[in-house]
């Protein structure tokens, strides 16, 4: 039985934050398309020159790339046991081909965090990532200037080059352009909840648990409970494998 995430909601909603606390204490991966992209841009390969653009841009790489990475991705053994997918889809025709790829496995459990755009832009400004492994922060009160490290590996902590607010504004224009439809693709499915992200972090968690695990009973899936997961840290959640972020 497979605890099989998808987690939905614009750039800022805490998407990232939230998944990765979720798949490390149920010890299953997490897997964030940007990431992987992030990944591909930072190492110079043939697809991180394809997409570098577009992500300064703000806008979405094409579906039949973004999907062929998904499907590579979601075969893997170390997602028998379930997954957190963070990211990803943004589109319909995304949604359709997890479906296609999702065919004889237990059934997505679809979680949308919704915050209002104006609290978005205001995360996203304040957000912080570090340059080595990629965790997230929020950098309240953080002076111009001030170098920041992460408490995780004492790498440096950056602002990445989409979080601008032009491009931020952008990137929320797209999410209600291209995503927002896809969410009324889920709407309709028993195995979908709309979750109030805009409370504090850890309310936002309690409901995250308590969202999937109501869904997965229904669903006839058991969720392991929280501190199951295996305790290697960033590995066990596939981000460790990730250097340097597009900032
Ligand atoms: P994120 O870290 O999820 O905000 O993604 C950063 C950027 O990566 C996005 O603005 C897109 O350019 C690209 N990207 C990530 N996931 C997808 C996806 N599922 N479809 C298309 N583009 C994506």
């Amino acid at each position: 039985m497979a605890v099989n995430v998808v987690m939905l909601g614009p750039p800022g909603a805490g998407k990232g934050t939230q998944a990765e606390r979720f798949a490390r204490e149920h010890g299953i991966p997490k897997i964030s398309t940007g990431d992987i992209l992030r990944e591909a841009v930072q190492s110079g390969s043939d697809l991180g020159r394809k997409v570098k653009a577009l992500m300064d841009r703000g806008e979405l790489v094409n579906d039949a790339l973004i999907i062929g990475i998904v499907r590579e991705r979601l075969a893997k053994p170390d997602c028998t046991a379930g997954f957190v997918l963070d990211g990803f889809p943004r589109t319909v025709p995304q949604a359709e081909a997890l479906d296609a790829i999702m065919t004889g496995r237990d059934p997505l459990i679809v979680v949308e965090m919704k915050v209002p755009d104006e609290e978005l832009v205001r995360r996203v400004q304040r957000r912080r990532v570090c340059k080595e492994c990629g965790t997230n922060v929020s950098a309240f009160g953080a002076g111009p200037g001030l170098v920041q490290l992460c408490e995780r590996c004492g790498g440096e902590l950056v602002t990445r080059s989409d979080d601008s607010e032009t491009i931020v504004r952008d990137r929320l224009k797209v999410y209600w352009r291209d995503t927002a439809p896809m969410i009324a693709y889920y709407g309709k499915r028993s195995t979908f909840r709309s979750i109030d992200g805009a409370q504090r972090p850890e309310q936002v968690r309690l409901g995250l648990v308590a969202a999937i695990t109501e869904m997965a009973r229904e669903a006839g899936v058991r969720v392991n409970p929280a501190g199951s997961g295996v305790k290697t840290g960033r590995g066990a959640t596939g981000v460790s494998a990730r250097k340097g972020v597009g900032a």
